[in-house]
């Protein structure tokens, strides 16, 4: 019996002319997902695609995978066998004899996309139905709210077998809406952030900046954990690292304690501005969430976007906390975020912060240092490193 992944796709389905590059996008995504748990082939036709191993495979960590792939509806672990009645009937019960023991009720509904096969959708339930009541004598055919469906597909190459489908992560393939760079800290919202633009088609590189030696190595691995996780949904992810402790200093040294943060910000935004552009990023993205603290207020955002020249993506802008901690919860950074590693935004945190400042105030204090010349000095100090699954 062989065992193949079905996976259908969601919102590409909608995208008209462009649905042959968004398909090839998501089975380019798919196969690299997977591709370290053996030899996989993949091939799409009646808006389904079928994840095929082709050797030894890890079929529960692969499902696992495909359950991460953005641009997936649902998906479903299904055995494959001939177009025969006959198969059919030997396959359901073999392969679905542990999900069946399980249940009460189940019931079959089929759907057959190839017309020549002899018998309609109704006879195959009904008689399929009926084998498996022999077979399964605890159980009874519940049509409305059944514990199982068991769904038989008699497809082009083949009549399929499988349970319950998953819900797979939806969104559009990665890779399709270009590439963006994310401000990463250690904390929890801008892995989030990440993790929802690449839902909608966009693939990552990343920065962060670093403190040391105020904030620790420890804290550095944290953020490239953090990365590493993100990995499973976004893909690969080439993560920049800038040394900021000079122009913290700086800014501690000559300006106004309660404009620390606002200026730090903006000095992010214009070196994350000009890695970005080096690495052919549209956008950047950052964790940000309206009103979350002073550096967030709608006056405080003015102060920052003043010195982007690119869009700034905030998809966390309108959520509360809460949902941002379920998300993170979900995607499984949420304790690595957690950790109490100390982040350069919390290393010389003014006491009185300014919530509505002015973009002329900022712009005052700010001339007060050499802003060219410390970006210069932090821009020579940027690493990288490719971070993989
Ligand atoms: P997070 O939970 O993501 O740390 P936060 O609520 O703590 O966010 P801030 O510390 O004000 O908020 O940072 C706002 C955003 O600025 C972050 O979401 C992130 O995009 C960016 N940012 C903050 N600190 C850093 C850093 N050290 N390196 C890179 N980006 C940072
Ligand atoms: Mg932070």
């Amino acid at each position: 019996m062989k065992e193949l992944i079905l996976i259908k796709s969601g919102e590409i389905a909608l995208k008209g002319l462009n649905k042959n590059s968004f398909e090839e996008r998501m089975k380019k995504n798919i196969l690299s997902a997977v591709k370290d748990l053996g030899p996989f082939s993949i091939k799409s036709a009646q808006s389904t695609m079928y994840l095929m191993p082709e050797g030894a495979c890890d079929m529960d960590e692969a499902a696992e995978r495909v359950g991460k792939v953005f641009g997936i509806s649902a998906y479903t672990r299904a055995a494959e066998c001939e177009k025969d009645f006959e198969s059919i009937k030997a396959t359901a019960a073999e392969y679905l004899h542990d999900q069946l023991m399980d249940v009460k009720t189940f019931k079959v509904n089929a759907k057959r996309a190839d017309k020549k096969f002899p018998m309609t959708s109704p006879e195959l339930c009904v008689e399929l139905g009926g084998f498996l009541l022999e077979q399964f004598p605890h159980l009874s055919v519940d049509v409305h709210e059944p514990e199982l469906n068991v769904v038989v597909e008699v497809r082009d190459f083949g009549a399929y077998l499988h349970g319950k489908s998953l819900r797979g992560a939806g969104g559009i393939p990665v890779g399709s809406s270009g590439k963006a760079m994310l401000l990463i800290s250690g904390g929890i919202d801008s892995p989030v952030a990440g993790y929802m633009m690449a839902k909608r088609g966009v693939s990552l590189s990343a920065v962060h900046f670093m403190s040391p030696p105020y904030t620790s190595e420890r804290a550095f691995l944290k953020v490239q954990s953090l990365a590493r996780q993100m990995t499973d949904y976004t893909g690969p992810i080439k993560l920049y690292s800038v040394q900021f402790t000079e122009i913290q200093e700086a800014i501690r040294d000559r300006c106004e304690e309660e404009y620390f943060t606002l200026i730090m910000r903006r000095f992010m935004m214009r070196i994350a501005q000009r890695l970005a552009r080096r690495s052919e990023n549209l956008a950047l993205i950052t964790g940000e969430s309206l009103g979350q603290v002073a550096s967030q207020t709608m006056p405080a955002l003015v102060c920052t976007d003043a010195v982007c020249r690119m869009p700034v993506l905030r998809p966390l802008i309108g959520m509360d906390k809460e949902e941002i901690v379920r998300i993170s919860r979900a995607i499984g950074t949420f304790e690595t975020s957690t950790l109490p590693y100390e982040d350069c935004c919390t290393v010389f945190t003014p006491k009185h912060p300014r919530t509505r400042p002015s973009p002329a105030a900022v712009e005052k204090e700010e001339a007060k240092l050499p802003v060219d010349e410390l970006i210069e000095k932090a821009l020579s100090t940027v690493e990288s490193r490719l971070i993989t699954h």
